[in-house]
Formats: structure tokens, sequence, C-alpha cells
């Protein structure tokens, strides 16, 4: 038996993934995205991942943890709350772990519910592989390279040395979809192993290698979970816009994590 596929999304499929109100949607139908993510020691890591997740498709973007001051003054549209995740309201999605420190306890509390989940950067190192595990709802992890060593015990050369490889072992280890971020990003399905097809995404540019570019590609891809795509298609679309709105906002000059997210709109309309 060959290896499985590597497979590309083109832009005709990213256009039929993205999620698109209809007459009947209104912003509960639309999904409600939560971010649980920040620290008084990172509060942007916050703010970036809510400005992807207001222009990932989700009809309302909830924010729990201790930057709500930061978030609302810069995204008023934002609903904030000073409960940790479990008594916060109405999500179908969850992201966890920008910026978040040590604040192990919203990882626990996000894993332990009923609905998609995405765990970045801080929330990987905290998440509980047994309770990522035991979720019956869908998991998507979203390591770099350096984290995704992390995780597996590895020197990140080793990672950096057999990307696929590493995707599908994660992938396998932790029973979840995972996403490994570099210059090509890939996605592997929750199945792992060999067998396994492996999304891979180069819409990107190097200019994206800046602070806070993945709080921003979090944050989207949680709504899009929230929206409705499956862990797979989510990252996958979500690598896609993130990479085009990356290139667009850079046009080859020097931007900052902000300026990416401010693109993403502009990243969709070239997809549809
Ligand atoms: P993070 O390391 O969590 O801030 O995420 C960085 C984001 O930028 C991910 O979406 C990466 O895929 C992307 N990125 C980083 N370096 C490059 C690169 N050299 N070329 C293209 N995309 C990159
Ligand atoms: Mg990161």
């Amino acid at each position: 038996p060959g290896e499985a596929a590597v497979e590309a999304l083109q832009h005709a499929d990213v256009a039929r993934l993205l999620p698109v109100p209809g007459a009947e949607s209104d912003k509960y139908r639309r999904g409600v995205v939560g971010i649980a993510a920040g620290s008084a020691r990172y509060p942007g890591a916050a703010v970036l991942a809510v400005s992807g997740a207001l222009r990932g498709g989700a009809g309302a973007v909830r924010y729990v943890g201790p930057a709500a001051d930061a978030v609302i003054a810069r995204f008023p549209e934002t609903l904030v709350s000073d409960r940790g995740p479990r008594k916060a309201g109405r999500v179908q999605a969850w992201v966890v772990g920008p910026g978040a420190g040590d604040d192990a306890s919203a990882v626990a509390e996000v894993l332990a519910a009923d609905v998609p989940v995405l765990i970045d950067a801080d929330g990987l190192r905290l998440a509980d592989v047994d309770a990522v595990r035991g979720r019956d709802a869908p998991t998507l992890m979203t390591p770099h390279a350096g984290e995704a060593a992390a995780l597996l015990g590895v020197a990140r050369e080793e990672v950096e040395r057999a990307r696929l490889d590493s995707v599908r072992e994660l992938a396998g280890r932790y029973g979840a979809t995972v996403l490994l971020k570099g210059s090509t990003t890939l996605v592997a399905g929750p199945g792992g192993g060999a067998a396994a097809a492996v999304r891979v995404n180069a819409t990107g540019t190097s200019w994206l290698a800046t602070a806070g570019s993945g709080d921003v590609l979090s944050g989207l891809t949680g709504s899009l979970l929230a929206a409705g795509l499956s862990a797979v298609d989510a990252g996958s679309v979500g690598a896609y816009l993130h990479g085009l709105a990356g290139r667009l906002a850079a046009d080859g000059a020097p931007v900052g994590a902000h300026d990416v997210a401010a693109a993403l709109p502009l990243a969709w309309r070239d997809v549809v």
C-alpha cells in the first residue's frame, strides 16, 4: 500500500466550504465562537484571536478571560464575560490557549464542553492527552514546529525534518485533528497513521513569520468551526484564508498580525 495522498485545497474547494449566511440566518444560527485566551502578560493575544474570529463567519464572538477590557476597547461587538468558560453561556466552538500563560483550568473547562475545541499556543502544553482523547466532539490542535516538538518530546529540528510523519504521529497520539504551522501548513485528521490523507496549504508568505500571526489564525479557524465546518475543513480553509490574507496585506512589505486580520475580508472576497 502506497502513501495516502497529500491534497491541497483549490480556490473552488474553499469557496464551496465558506459559511455564507442565508435569509433564514440569525447570529446564533451562524454560530457563536468562544475565545478563552490572553493573560495580564499577553493581553494582545486575546485581541488578535478575537480579530481573526470576527472575520471567520461566526455570528458572534464571546470572550472569556483577563483581557476583556483590551478586547472591548478594540472590538466593541465582542460579548465578554469574567466567568470561566463553563459559565460563559452559549458557544458552538471554543478556541483556547493563545497568550493564556499557565491557566490550566480554562483549558480543562473547555475540553469538558461538548462542542468543537481548537487548542493553540500555551493551551497545547496545558491540555491533558487523556482529556483530549476522551472527547466526543472534534478537537483541532494548531502547533508550530516548536510546540509540536515539545508535545512529541523531540527536538524542533526533528519535526522540521519529518513534518508529515510528525503531524500524523501527533494526530494519532491525541486522537485529534492536528494543523502543523510553518511555511507550508499540514492538516491531518484524527486517525493519524501513514494511510491517512493530509491536507497541505501553501497560500502563505514568509511575511507571516511575525508575532501574533498564529493568534489570528486560531481565532479565524475557531470561527469556521463554530459556523459548522469539520475540524479538517476548518483547519485547511483557515490556513488558506490566513495565508492569502497575509499575502494581500503584505504585498511585499512587512506587516503586523493585526494587518493580516484586517485583510481577511479581502482574502474571502478573492475566493468567492
Ligand atoms: P505562530 O508561530 O503561532 O505565530 O504562527 C505563525 C503563522 O504564520 C502560522 O500560520 C504559520 O503557518 C505562518 N508562517 C510562519 N512562518 C511562515 C513562513 N516562513 N511562510 C509562510 N507562513 C509562515
Ligand atoms: Mg503561536
